[in-house]
């Protein structure tokens, strides 16, 4: 038994896909403290789009603390949340016709973007209903502030913690049935049973819920039942957002306006914690501090984000790349889908945030165990977990990716292998 299994709760989860010790990560590559490197298909879940220690991010991190920068100051004004603030609005908020959205910043994790998105939606439109869809993934918090007593803290939620209405995502019931007509429906009709909801909350491509893209119509849809029906729109674009659906945000291509949007994950770019709420400005009707938290605005992740807004994000050079790798990506994977049976296998997803469906779980992980004997790191998601989810960084080589198919063809091979030989 090694300290992690003597000492580290049974809550654990990646440890137990990857049993090494990791000692040394730059870009794609992850390295054992034996030295053994694997390539990186996982991206700490999305986290690392601009893969493991990016030399320019790091460069400025560390000048930042040798000057003594700032490193814990709740909220308060700083140089960095300053730089952050000016880089974030110039190079992606104003070019995308979002110069006016309100930056929150909520606790470091995407769970509390999460919490102050519906906070803030329930605070504005005085409802508590939200409706949310199967697969969602939003986040895991939802008793922290029910244990609270300060009745200040406590009206900014608005409702208990239960008030979420679940409607069928797009493709749910199948192909050809768009799922937004029974939400219309059911907000048309006084006696459907569901009461009249602040805000929609919904991923364009649910991550954790297994690579599920909705297509453009079904989110346009969407968009025009959240007007019709005067409630605001959410996106959750804390895993697909920062580029890897090929835009910053996933919902730039789509054409939509969401209400509210929580990034987390890759927004620092440097795998620090760190997350913000953004929102049309009539939205902001918070009263100070009404929903805060001591760690608001990490200040290390303010220079590693604003590094990264200049580095990535100053033209479209970058977007162009990371579509030009998505392609290369999913034409890899539909051929492997192609040579080991197309009728159980289905590619999934949009962009970099692309995997292959297989008929049940125990096959992908077959799948992402072979592949992780093979030097490869990748693992599965869906309720299942019967998705082999690539979440590559985008700075990825064309090598790296060339190896990862060539990785995956060899363990769907083996792992269809084993299975067959399983059933004779
Ligand atoms: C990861 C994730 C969250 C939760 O973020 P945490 O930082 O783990 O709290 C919420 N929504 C989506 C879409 C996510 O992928």
């Amino acid at each position: 038994m090694n300290i992690f299994q003597k000492t580290e709760s049974e809550v654990r989860t990646y440890s137990r896909s990857f049993p090494v010790t990791f000692n040394k990560a730059k870009g794609a590559v992850l390295t054992t403290e034996e030295g053994r490197e694997y390539v990186d298909f996982l991206a700490g879940a999305g986290t690392l789009n601009y893969g493991h220690n990016n030399d320019r991010l790091k460069q400025a991190l560390i000048d930042y603390i040798a000057e003594d920068g700032l490193t814990h100051g709740l909220d308060m004004q700083s140089v960095a949340k300053e730089n952050y603030l000016k880089a974030f609005r110039n190079l992606i908020l104003e070019p995308r016709g979002m110069g006016d959205f309100k930056v929150m910043f909520t606790g470091p994790t995407g769970t509390n973007a999460v919490e102050a998105a519906l906070k803030l939606a329930r605070k504005v439109k005085g409802r508590s209903n939200i409706i949310s869809f199967t697969n969602g993934f939003h986040g895991v918090s939802g008793g922290a502030l029910a244990a609270t007593g300060n009745q200040h803290h406590r009206g900014g939620m608005g409702t208990s913690l239960s008030d979420v209405t679940r409607m069928p995502f797009d493709g749910y019931l199948g192909e050809g049935i768009d799922t937004t007509e029974y939400l219309d429906r059911v907000l048309s009709d006084p006696s459907s049973g569901v009461d009249h909801p602040a805000a929609v909350i919904v991923e364009t491509i649910q991550g954790e819920g297994g690579l599920n893209a909705a297509s453009f119509e079904w989110l346009r849809n969407l968009e025009k039942v959240c007007r019709r029906h005067d409630m605001l729109l959410i996106v959750d674009d804390i895993q697909s957002g920062c580029g890897r659906s090929g835009h910053f945000f996933s919902f730039e291509a789509v054409g939509i306006q969401p209400d509210i949007v929580t990034l987390s994950k890759s927004l620092s770019g440097y795998g620090l914690p760190f997350a913000v709420t953004i929102f049309r400005p009539e939205l902001d009707q918070w009263s100070p501090g009404e929903h805060n938290g001591t760690f608001r605005g990490n200040n290390h992740a303010f220079v590693t984000a604003a590094a990264a807004f200049e580095t990535f994000w100053s033209d479209d050079r970058f977007e162009k790349e990371v579509q030009r790798k998505a392609d290369k990506l999913r034409k890899g994977l539909q051929a492997i889908v192609k040579a080991h049976g197309a009728k159980e296998l289905k590619l999934k997803g949009r962009g970099l945030m692309s995997g292959i469906e297989c008929p049940d779980g125990d096959l992908a992980s077959a799948v992402t165990g072979s592949a992780f004997k093979q030097g490869l790191i990748i693992e599965t998601s869906g309720a299942h977990d019967q998705v082999v989810k690539c979440l590559v960084p985008l700075v990825i080589t064309d090598a790296e990716i060339e190896f990862g198919l060539k990785v995956l063809n060899t363990a769907f091979a083996e792992a269809l292998a084993g299975r067959e030989s399983q059933a004779s």
